[in-house]
C-alpha cells in the first residue's frame, strides 16, 4: 500500500503526509532529507557539490533510519540538496534506497518531487500538492517567523521561484504531475481541509482495491 505525495518546495505536502501516515498506520518518508543529508554530508567533509561520483558515494551511504528534519531543514542544505539532485547516479542511488523503504507493510507514504512518476509509478494514489509561489513564499516566512526567527519574504520569494524552476527544469525526474495523480491546490485551502480531500481520494482507493 504505497501513498506518492509530490509538489514544490513548501506546498504543505510534507505535513499531509506525516497526517496521512499517522491516519492510516503508514510508514513516512519525505525523501527531500535523503537529497539533503547528502549534501549536508557532502558539506561537512568539505567537499565539492560538483562532483557526481563523490555525490553518488555519499548518497549511497545515507541511512535512511538517521534523518534528522532539524538538523536537515537548515535553508543551505535545501539549496544544496537542489544541487545534487540534478545528478542522475544521486538521483539512482537515492531512488533505490526509497524503493526499498516503500515496500514497508502495512504501507508507506512518500513524498517528495518524483514519487508517482519514477519512484513509485505503481503507487495506490498520487497527489500531486501544490499552491502559488505566494502563497508558499508566505507560509515559509511566516514559519520563521513564528519559530522566533527573522526572515526576509523577498528573498524567500526568489529562493522558492529559483528551486521550482532547478526542480522542474531539470532532465532526470523533472518535478511534474504523475498522468493518473490527483492535483491539490492548496492555495486557499488550509491544511485540515487538504487533509479532508486527500483522506476521501485514498478511501475510494482503498475500496476499489479491496
Ligand atoms: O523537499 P525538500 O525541500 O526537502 O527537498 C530538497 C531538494 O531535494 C529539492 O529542492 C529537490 O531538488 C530535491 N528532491 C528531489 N527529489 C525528491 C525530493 C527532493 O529532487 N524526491
Amino acid at each position: 500500500m504505497i501513498i506518492a505525495i509530490d509538489g514544490p518546495a513548501a506546498a504543505g505536502k510534507g505535513t499531509l503526509a506525516r497526517r496521512i501516515a499517522e491516519a492510516y498506520g503508514y510508514h513516512h518518508l519525505d525523501t527531500g532529507l535523503t537529497y539533503r543529508a547528502t549534501a549536508k554530508a557532502l558539506l561537512d567533509a568539505g567537499l565539492p557539490l560538483d562532483d557526481e561520483a563523490i555525490a553518488e558515494g555519499m548518497a549511497r551511504k545515507v541511512d535512511l533510519a538517521g534523518l534528522d528534519r532539524t538538523v536537515l531543514s537548515r535553508h543551505e542544505i535545501g539549496e544544496a540538496a537542489s544541487k545534487i539532485a540534478v545528478m542522475p547516479s544521486v538521483r539512482r542511488a537515492l531512488v533505490e534506497a526509497q524503493r526499498r523503504f516503500a515496500q514497508k507493510r502495512p504501507g508507506a507514504v512518500l513524498d517528495g518531487r518524483d514519487i508517482g512518476t519514477v519512484v513509485c509509478p505503481d503507487a495506490l494514489v498520487k497527489l500531486y500538492v501544490t499552491a502559488s509561489a505566494e502563497v508558499r513564499a508566505k507560509r515559509r516566512y511566516e514559519e520563521i517567523v513564528e519559530a522566533g526567527g527573522s526572515a526576509d519574504y523577498d528573498a524567500i520569494f526568489e529562493d522558492v521561484k529559483r528551486r521550482d524552476e532547478r526542480d522542474m527544469g531539470r532532465t532526470d525526474s523533472p518535478l511534474k504531475p504523475a498522468e493518473d495523480a490527483y492535483l491539490l491546490d492548496t492555495s486557499e485551502m488550509s491544511i485540515e481541509a487538504a487533509f479532508q480531500t486527500a483522506k476521501s481520494i485514498i478511501e475510494a482507493a482503498l475500496s476499489r482495491n479491496a
